[in-house]
C-alpha cells in the first residue's frame, strides 16, 4: 500500500461514532517517505489539522512544531497523531482521545510506521509517548531515556501545547530537538522492519 492510498483510506474512516459527528475532516498522517523522523501527537486540533486537514497546521503547537523542526535542521519528517480526528467535548472543546478512540485508530499507525519506516519516533507528550512505549515505561523528556521498537528508536518530547502555555522553556525544547536530531543522525544505519508491532498491543 501507498501513502496515498493509506490516507484515502484514513480520510473514509467511520470507526468512532463520536469523531465522525464531531469532525471536519480526518487528517491522516503526512510527510516524506521513508522517513528520517516521525513525530507523532495526540489527535489534530480544531483551531488547526481539523481545518487544514494537514497534522500539526494552522495552529500554535503547529507553528511551534515547524520551527523547532527547522533550527534542528531535522529533514525527511513524517507527522502524525495517535488519532486522526479532531475529539470535542459537550461544549465544542478540545479533549484527549479516550482509549477506545485510540484503539481504533492503530491500525493507521502501524501502517504509517510500515510504509515511512521511520529511524527515529518522536512521541510529542505522555499519551504519546505511553500508548508506543508502554504504561510502565517514565516520560522523561529532561533526560530522555530511549526504546528500541521494531529497529527505531522511541524519543520523547514535551508536546508543542505543554511549551505554548509555559510549563516548559523554549530553550530547553531547543536543546531537546539537537538532541533528537543527533539520535537521527546516529541512527542512521538502521535494521528498520517494514512491518510493526506497536507495543501497546500487548495490553499493559
Ligand atoms: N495538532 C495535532 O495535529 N496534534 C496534536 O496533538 C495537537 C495539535
Amino acid at each position: 500500500m501507498t501513502l496515498s492510498d493509506l490516507q484515502t483510506r484514513v480520510r473514509s474512516c467511520v470507526r468512532c461514532d463520536a469523531l465522525v459527528r464531531c469532525r471536519t475532516q480526518p487528517v491522516p498522517g503526512a510527510g516524506a517517505v521513508p522517513a528520517a523522523v516521525m513525530f507523532v501527537g495526540i489527535a489534530p486540533g480544531r483551531h488547526g489539522g481539523d481545518r487544514t486537514g494537514l497534522p500539526f497546521s494552522g495552529d500554535r503547537s503547529g507553528k511551534l512544531l515547524h520551527e523547532m523542526i527547522a533550527q534542528a535542521r531535522l529533514s525527511r519528517v513524517f507527522i502524525t497523531n495517535l488519532v486522526r480526528c479532531n475529539p470535542r467535548d459537550e461544549l465544542g472543546r478540545n479533549r484527549d482521545p479516550d482509549a477506545g478512540e485510540i484503539a481504533n485508530c492503530r491500525d493507521h499507525l502501524r501502517m504509517e510506521l510500515a510504509i515511512a519506516r521511520p529511524r527515529v519516533i518522536a512521541c510529542l507528550g505522555h499519551i504519546a509517548w505511553h500508548e508506543l512505549a508502554g504504561r510502565g515505561r517514565p516520560f522523561t523528556p529532561k533526560r530522555p531515556t530511549t526504546i528500541q521498537m521494531n529497529g527505531a528508536v522511541l524519543f520523547p518530547l514535551y508536546h508543542p501545547a505543554y511549551v505554548n502555555r509555559g510549563a516548559y522553556s523554549i530553550r530547553r525544547y531547543r536543546r531537546d530537538f539537537r538532541r533528537l536530531a543527533r539520535m537521527v543522525v546516529n541512527n542512521g544505519v538502521s535494521h528498520r522492519s517494514s512491518s510493526f508491532s506497536l507495543v501497546a498491543e500487548g495490553g499493559h
